[in-house]
């Protein structure tokens, strides 16, 4: 997770407290780090720091050329295809730490 909040910083991703409309430090979002996963701006600025496509890709495969026979997912933004893999991630009992590791694997 620390990692995700490095990366989402480097992209831009500027908290903003829900309820008072303040912006969080990121020493605060460190320790609020539930916040910003439930926040599509945070996805977005992660999405900048990884180059990841602006552009559609496949809901399932993530893929922005998904040809695949039989394949009528739809296409998202690839920040929010990452997003719903990583909801479906939670909720079914997966580490939010084994999650973010894997995502950003080998990028430094
Ligand atoms: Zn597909």
């Amino acid at each position: 997770m620390e990692n995700a909040i490095k990366k989402a910083i480097e992209g831009w991703y500027s908290p903003v407290d829900r309820a008072t409309k303040r912006p969080i430090s990121v020493l605060q979002l460190r320790k609020q780090w539930r916040v910003a996963v439930l926040d599509p701006l945070f996805w977005k600025a992660l999405g900048k720091a990884e180059e990841w496509s602006e552009y559609a890709v496949c809901r399932k495969h993530g893929k922005s050329d998904c040809y695949r026979v039989n394949c009528f997912e739809g296409y998202a933004a690839e920040w929010l295809y990452h997003q719903h893999n990583f909801i479906d991630h939670i909720a079914s009992g997966g580490s939010i730490d084994d999650f973010f590791n894997e995502l950003l694997a080998g990028k430094e």
